[in-house]
């Protein structure tokens, strides 16, 4: 079957060029990682523009290394897809941000990044259940952020769990929107109460054609019902052009960089005082 084909490369072979075998070291050394519980959830913040409240964060992962360092999520999450430690790994994500979110202010809102290799897996609504039911944060309070990977495969066990964990209150979310060849179709076809829009049309607002193009997926969800934020916000200009476009939340830089669990609740609890 499929997983024996797989196993047959996980040998070193005289024939194997070196990035092929630097990608297996990597593979293997993320499984020890794990069980090492070298991997930590850093969290940014994520503001309502016209209110200029934070409503929530996002989780972002990041694997300190003894030997490599701090390495970057886009460093490691398609190695851990192509060995199938994404599971076990995002599955420890949820529950490990659901037990951080439980100690923030109520209502404050959670969003986890979830791969499609996760999703298709047959325990993922399960898994998600229980990471709530363990940590006692409300469905309403979690967002599963997807990408278009997710909803290219259009399977049905896919969409029945979409469907079933929003059932439950949770929000799906729509991430790096705009960077994939059919988002617009997506919208129609799938439950979506939220996207993000790329940060790199954020980048780019400057631009009149990229301002245009903002303006109108601001406009898209506003009339479909779906919650707009804006990624890699970075400059009070960038922001000041989506707060005139009606844009309702905002990420990045100018907001707050990710950062640790504890920096974060000391944020959260600092502005409920306030
Ligand atoms: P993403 O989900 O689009 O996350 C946003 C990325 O943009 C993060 O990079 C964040 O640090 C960065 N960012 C935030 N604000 C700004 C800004 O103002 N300017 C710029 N230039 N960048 C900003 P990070 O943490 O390196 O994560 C990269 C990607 O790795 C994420 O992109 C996500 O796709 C993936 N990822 C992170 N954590 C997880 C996870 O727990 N599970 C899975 N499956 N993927 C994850
Ligand atoms: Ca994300
Ligand atoms: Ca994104
Ligand atoms: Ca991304």
């Amino acid at each position: 079957g499929k997983s024996e084909g797989r196993n047959v490369y996980r040998f070193f072979e005289p024939g194997m060029d070196a990035l092929a075998r630097a990608r297996l070291t990597l593979e293997t050394d993320l499984d020890t990682a794990l069980k090492r519980q070298e991997f930590v959830l850093d969290y940014q913040p994520i503001t309502n523009i016209a209110s200029g409240e934070i409503v929530g964060a996002e989780a972002l992962m990041r694997w300190n290394s003894p030997t490599r360092g701090l390495v970057a999520p886009d460093d490691f999450i398609a190695a851990a897809e192509d060995s199938g430690l994404i599971v076990p790994l995002g599955e420890w994500a949820l529950k490990q941000a659901c037990s951080v979110a439980a100690g923030w202010p109520p209502g404050m809102r959670i969003a986890v990044n979830v791969s499609a290799v996760q999703i298709r897996s047959a325990d993922f609504a399960r898994s998600v259940i229980s990471a709530l039911a363990v940590s006692g944060v409300s469905a309403r309070r979690l967002e599963l952020e997807i990408t278009e990977t997710v909803l290219m495969d259009e399977s049905e066990t896919v969409l029945k769990t979409l469907r079933q964990l929003r059932e439950l209150g949770i929000r799906i979310a729509l991430d790096d929107f705009g960077t994939g060849y059919s988002s617009l179709g997506y919208l129609r076809r799938f439950p979506v109460d939220k996207i993000k829009i790329d940060r790199s049309f954020i980048h780019d607002i400057d631009n009149r054609d990229t301002a245009a193009i903002v303006r109108s997926i601001i406009g898209l969800g506003a009339e479909l019902g779906i919650t707009v934020t804006a990624e890699g916000v970075e400059t009070e200009a960038q922001l000041d052009i989506l707060r005139k476009a009606g844009c309702v939340e905002a990420q990045g830089f100018l907001i707050g960089v990710p950062s640790k669990a504890a920096d974060m609740a000391r944020l959260l609890k600092s502005k409920a005082a306030s």
